[in-house]
């Protein structure tokens, strides 16, 4: 039984008639940038979040770089990032031409803290960005309140957290932007790379729509320089197929995780990922905390179990910070985290059984059968 991180072929296999009949109807259509089923896409993403603008960009990575634009944010500023994350957050900083500020992360959550960000604020600071990590919402409202207080923006990065929420308001929609991925292995997966912005203010969402396209809405318009980051028609086709049934996959990653948590609660060597109160964590990555990781790995893999690590390095200590000359004891959870993380498999098209399989190895591993 081989159980794989992901299986994107199984899933496509699962849809593949709606799938392969709007892949034909773009391709007989002839129009392959913009059109009517991106407008169609955005739509039925910004309902689902329930915000009042969906605007399709390349990837996230471009879509966090153009809200920081929009925001009128660049040299001399200092933005706030986890640094415990990907790497796009902080990369988009620099590219904006401000600087990343890192904030360590609550070791409980992965995700930041208001008390954490706020020791980090001064003069130049300009915006914040969170990261709503592994599915889970960081707490948002808290700190959106902390950002008024000081009048920095807020941009949530919700690449990991499509139909997350806290107390029922969707992640991405409490600051000015949420910005989404689509890369292929996220809960909603394009067949290439794809993004999205929301935001429920109108004017910045012109402007990104501006931004994104050559500083124009249309071909012939050029009200400011932008760059080029549209979402293709193709992908947005097959993102509005798979959004039918983002809402039950979601549901299955959230049984698989609650299957991890009543089979491996006794389990002393591993710690099983928290929920914060009122927050539904949508489950991107199911993470623990383990003791001997690399051991556990090895076995697993033995096993036919593949696991991944969710990051072997925080963005701080990445060589392309260097420069930043950071050391561990400015990020001390962070540091630790990166020992001691694992993802385990939890993609929809596992079946309970499998999951079952995964929990048996492991205690296996640990002789606690
Ligand atoms: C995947 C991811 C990104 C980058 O998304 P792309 O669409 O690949 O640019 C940014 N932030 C986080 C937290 C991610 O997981």
């Amino acid at each position: 039984m081989k159980i794989s991180f992901a299986n994107l072929a199984n899933q496509y296999l699962q849809i593949k008639p709606e799938i392969d009949e709007t892949i034909q109807s773009v391709l007989l259509g002839g129009s392959f940038v913009g059109g009517e089923l991106v407008q169609q896409f955005e739509e039925g993403f910004s309902k689902l979040c329930n915000t009042k603008n969906c605007i399709g960009v390349g990837n996230a990575t471009d879509a966090l770089f153009l809200s920081l634009k929009a925001l009128g944010i660049g040299l001399g500023d200092e933005v706030i990032t986890p640094a415990w994350s990907w790497i796009s957050t902080a990369e988009v900083i620099s590219l904006a031409g401000a600087k990343p500020i890192f904030v360590d992360v609550n070791p409980d959550f992965f995700t930041v803290t208001s008390e954490a960000i706020k020791k980090k604020i001064n003069t130049k600071t300009k915006a914040v960005i969170i990261v709503h990590l592994y599915g889970q919402v960081a707490e948002t409202l808290a700190i959106k309140a902390l950002c008024d207080q000081h009048n920095l923006s807020l941009i949530e990065d919700c690449s990991q957290a499509h139909l997350s929420s806290e107390n029922d308001v969707m992640a991405g929609t409490i600051g000015d932007f949420g910005a989404f991925s689509f890369y292929p292995t996220k809960n909603l997966g394009a067949y290439g790379d794809a993004g999205c912005l929301i935001t429920n203010h109108d004017e910045l969402a012109m402007k990104v729509r501006r931004l994104a396209n050559h500083g124009g809405l249309s071909k012939d318009e050029h009200l400011m320089e932008g760059t080029n980051s549209r979402l293709d028609t193709l992908q947005a086709a097959i993102l509005s197929v798979k959004l039918k049934h983002l809402p039950a996959w979601t549901d299955l990653r959230i049984k698989h995780a609650q299957l991890y948590i009543n089979n491996l609660s006794g389990v002393t060597d591993l710690e099983l990922p928290k929920t914060r109160n009122g927050v539904k964590h949508t489950f991107h990555q199911f993470v623990v905390k383990v003791q001997r990781r690399s051991e556990l790995q090895l076995y697993l893999n033995s096993k036919e179990v593949e696991t991944l690590i969710h990051y072997p390095k925080a963005i701080p200590f990445e060589p392309a910070y260097n420069y930043l000359n950071h050391i561990e004891l400015d990020f001390p959870v962070s540091a630790q985290l990166q020992n001691e993380v694992l993802s385990l498999p939890v993609h929809p098209e596992l079946s309970g059984e499998q999951i079952l399989y995964v929990c048996d190895m492991i205690k296996s591993f640990y002789g606690s059968n």
